[in-house]
Order: C-alpha cells, then sequence, then structure tokens
C-alpha cells in the first residue's frame, strides 16, 4: 500500500508495532503475486535474496502412497514472465518489503504499536499511537488498516463474523534433514492429506536446508488429543506414508508456533475515510496458499480507490465502496473453492487428472480470479457434487463431508 501510494504523489505513514525483522506465519506464494512485484518495482529484490523458487505442487494421499502435480508453467498468465513463485522466510521477505517501501516514499515508524482509531461524527480522522510510556494522537485523510489477522479495526468496531464452518488448528515448526526426494517436485509446495477430515500437512522450503511443516485440522481433532505438543504433531506425522517417510531424520529447529480462529470476514471493509486490506479485512483458509496474493491486491485495489478519493477530494465510503467489491469477490472466489475442496476432497484430484478442467483449476490456484464468472469449473464441480450426496450409492458418497454448498 504505501508502494503504490508513493508511486501515486500521495505522502503516507506507516506505522508497525513489530520491529523487522520478525517472523510470521505465511511462507509460500502463489504466482499472481509476481506481477505486484514488478509494479512496485520489487521484483528485482525477490530475485537478488535468493528466496526458494516454486514451480508448483505436489499433493499426497494419505494411504497408497499416491501423489500428483501441477507445474504453473502449464498455465502461463498474460503479462508474467516468470513460470514459478517463491516460498520465503517471512522475517526476511516482510523486512525487505517495509524497506523498500521506505526507499520508495513512505514515512516507516517501527515499534510503535496502534491502539485505536480516532472518529469524529462517524469518519475515521487519525490514530492514536502508543510510543514507549506516551500516547499520540496522528490525523490522517485516510486511514488504512492492515493490522493483520489482530484486526484493529475490526476489534475496535466490533464487525468480525466468523466462519461458521471452518474452525482449523495449525501448528507448524522449522525442520532439518526432511528426505525431499531428488525428482523435479523437490522444492514445491507438498500438502500431505491426514486421515481425519479436512486434515492436511504444508511442506514449503524456506533454504536448502530448512523446510517449514505445519499441521492443520479442525480444532476439535487438537483438543481431543490430550498430549503435548511434539507427541500430537508426530502422530499426525506418521497418518500420511510418504510424509512419514519424507521426515524420518527430520530434526526440528525452532519452537513450535500455533494460530487458531483464522477464519473469519468483516461485515464490511470500507467506512468514511477509512478501509480495511489484507488479514485485517478477510482470512480464508490457508490450504491454496492465498493469503499473501490476497493482501497485495487488496492493497492495490484500495490505493486505486485511494487515489480516486484524492482527485475527488471525497474520503466517503461511496468512494471506496467498488474496492470492497471487488475484494469480496475475489475472496469469495477462493472460499467456494476451497469449500467445494473440504466438501468432497477426491474431486480436486479428479478435475486435475480431467484435462477439460486442468487449466481453470490452475487459473484458480494461480490466484488472479477476481471475477467469478471466468470459472465456470466451480459450477461443474458443484453439480458433481450434488450428482453424488443424491446418488443411493456412489463410490465417493463415503467421502462426501459435512459441510452445506451454500
Ligand atoms: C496457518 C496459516 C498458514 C498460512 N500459510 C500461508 C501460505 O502458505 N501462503 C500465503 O500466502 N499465506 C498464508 N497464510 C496467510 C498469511 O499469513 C496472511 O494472509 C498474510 O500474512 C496477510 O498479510 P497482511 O499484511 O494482511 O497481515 P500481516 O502479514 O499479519 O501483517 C500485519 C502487520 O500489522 C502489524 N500490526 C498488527 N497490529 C498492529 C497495531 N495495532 N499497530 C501497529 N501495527 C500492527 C503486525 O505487527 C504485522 O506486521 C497462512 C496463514 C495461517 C494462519
Amino acid at each position: 500500500m504505501g508502494c503504490y501510494l508513493s508511486m501515486a504523489g500521495i505522502s503516507n505513514t506507516i506505522i508497525e508495532k513489530a520491529n523487522h525483522p520478525r517472523p510470521h506465519v505465511g511462507e509460500s506464494m502463489v504466482t499472481s503475486s509476481t506481477r505486484i512485484f514488478e509494479e512496485i518495482s520489487f521484483l528485482k529484490t525477490m530475485e537478488e535474496t535468493g528466496f526458494v523458487k516454486k514451480y508448483g505442487a505436489t499433493w499426497h494421499a494419505p494411504a497408497n502412497r499416491g501423489k500428483f502435480s501441477i507445474e504453473f508453467a502449464e498455465f502461463p498468465q498474460p503479462g508474467i514472465h516468470q513460470d514459478y513463485t517463491y516460498h520465503v522466510d517471512r522475517g526476511k521477505f516482510d523486512h525487505q518489503l517495509l524497506k523498500h517501501a521506505e526507499d520508495m516514499g513512505s514515512i516507516v515508524v517501527q515499534g510503535v504499536v496502534v491502539k485505536r482509531v480516532l472518529f469524529e461524527d462517524g469518519r475515521a480522522v487519525g490514530v492514536r499511537a502508543g510510543f514507549g510510556n506516551q500516547e499520540v494522537d496522528m490525523r490522517a485523510k485516510v486511514i488504512v488498516d492492515a493490522s493483520g489477522r489482530g484486526t484493529l479495526l475490526g476489534r475496535q468496531m466490533r464487525v468480525i463474523e466468523k466462519d461458521p464452518l471452518f474452525n482449523q488448528y495449525a501448528v507448524h515448526a522449522w525442520f532439518k534433514g526432511l528426505d525431499k526426494g531428488d525428482d523435479h517436485t523437490r522444492d514445491h509446495i507438498h500438502i500431505y492429506f491426514l486421515t481425519v477430515e479436512r486434515g492436511w500437512v504444508w511442506q514449503i522450503p524456506i533454504t536448502e536446508e530448512i523446510t517449514s511443516v505445519g499441521v492443520v485440522v479442525d480444532k476439535s481433532v487438537f483438543s481431543e488429543f490430550h498430549s503435548d505438543i511434539e507427541t500430537y504433531f508426530n502422530a499426525q506425522l506418521q497418518t500420511n506414508a510418504n510424509l512419514a517417510h519424507t521426515m524420518r531424520h527430520a530434526e526440528r529447529i525452532n519452537e513450535f508456533k500455533s494460530e487458531g480462529d483464522y477464519s473469519y470476514s468483516l461485515t464490511n471493509f470500507v467506512g468514511d475515510g477509512y478501509l480495511m486490506i489484507g488479514d485485517a479485512a478477510r482470512f480464508v483458509d490457508p490450504i491454496f496458499s492465498s493469503g499473501v496474493s490476497i493482501a497485495l491486491y487488496s492493497a492495490k485495489y484500495a490505493s486505486e480507490r485511494i487515489v480516486r478519493a484524492f482527485e475527488m477530494n471525497d474520503f466517503s465510503a461511496a468512494v471506496f465502496k467498488p474496492y470492497e467489491d471487488r475484494l469480496r469477490q475475489g475472496a469469495g472466489i477462493w472460499y467456494e473453492f476451497i469449500r467445494l475442496y473440504y466438501k468432497l476432497l477426491p474431486l480436486f484430484t479428479r478435475f486435475i487428472a480431467n484435462p477439460e478442467y486442468r487449466l481453470q483449476v490452475l487459473q484458480l490456484l494461480q490466484g488472479e480470479v477476481f471475477d467469478r464468472s471466468e470459472v465456470p469449473v466451480l459450477d461443474t464441480m458443484r453439480k458433481y457434487i450434488e450428482t453424488v450426496e443424491n446418488a443411493s450409492s456412489h463410490l465417493f458418497k463415503p467421502q462426501l463431508a459435512d459441510i452445506p454448498l451454500d
């Protein structure tokens, strides 16, 4: 956001409570991010830093050691000249992006917490920030809440809607000594299905030696497992044969971290004088590595409306609303895809193996769909699920999850 505003000649200040670099979850990207990096002249830094290149994704079935892969090169995106994206150490990546925003013109203040957004007559006019023991009020024409899952404004205004379907819980850490094999999928993101419903594990290479591994399950699965975190984590790893093999000599090199309660939406993403972007607006389940891409695109689209607001000298919700509609639609497409995916896991495998649908599924996986009419494959998936539901007997029927389609 800072980069886009500076490029438009709008002075801006980024207030960040952490002192970067700091660790963060969300380490694997989708290719649509490249377009934003190019637009804000950040791609060169990504390349020079030497982040691990991600050419595709591989999924592993729990039982029979079966696996299947996709390569981004199969579905080139117009205007994007790379057939790969990146896996990142978020400490490094976020720090560099922040420095880049500063180089482009943002004023960056670190180690300062925004306590609340200040309103006058229902319009956001500034923030109250804590500098050490002091509180300082800072005024601005537009306030952008980019506070991530902290959802500063969402909590202040009490407008967070918890996701009614997904209550996933993740435990993750970095490891050394994985046996990643030596074929072309070595540096893919690997997703391993577990035997518990909606359970999966990510394997994301951070460097040649270090790999991030995270176990994601429905919160109830974790709560019912009465044991220490290490035993829980290792027990889940054993439920997928390929994963157990990959991890057999792995050694954990940092503390386990956990993330819960992370799927929600806000009732509104904009108001008079303010907008919310990234996770501060909406968070969908991370199964398809969509979070950073949604955050980047939300900044791009929100900044376009802010530029328009300056041109019109009108900072009302009405001017910002087209941004909200667009982001809602884009995140809604991800959400629908994730819902259909969890509803009937074999469907995803089947569609990706079908030449008629493979490219559309790939388009979804690359993360640049903000128009629902571009992906009729979602309707076809829906119809397929309905057929399975209504059949008196069907091979996939026992695998239907208890998730409503709408
Ligand atoms: C288990 C899990 C796995 C995930 N895996 C992936 C993945 O593989 N790929 C992917 O793309 N995404 C993934 N994500 C999602 C990804 O982490 C987020 O979508 C992404 O980081 C959102 O970026 P953001 O800028 O909106 O928020 P953040 O990156 O969280 O940044 C928010 C910033 O605001 C600062 N802040 C917060 N409150 C205040 C305050 N009051 N005052 C000042 N500063 C404040 C924070 O310090 C932070 O630096 C995952 C998420 C989870 C939970």
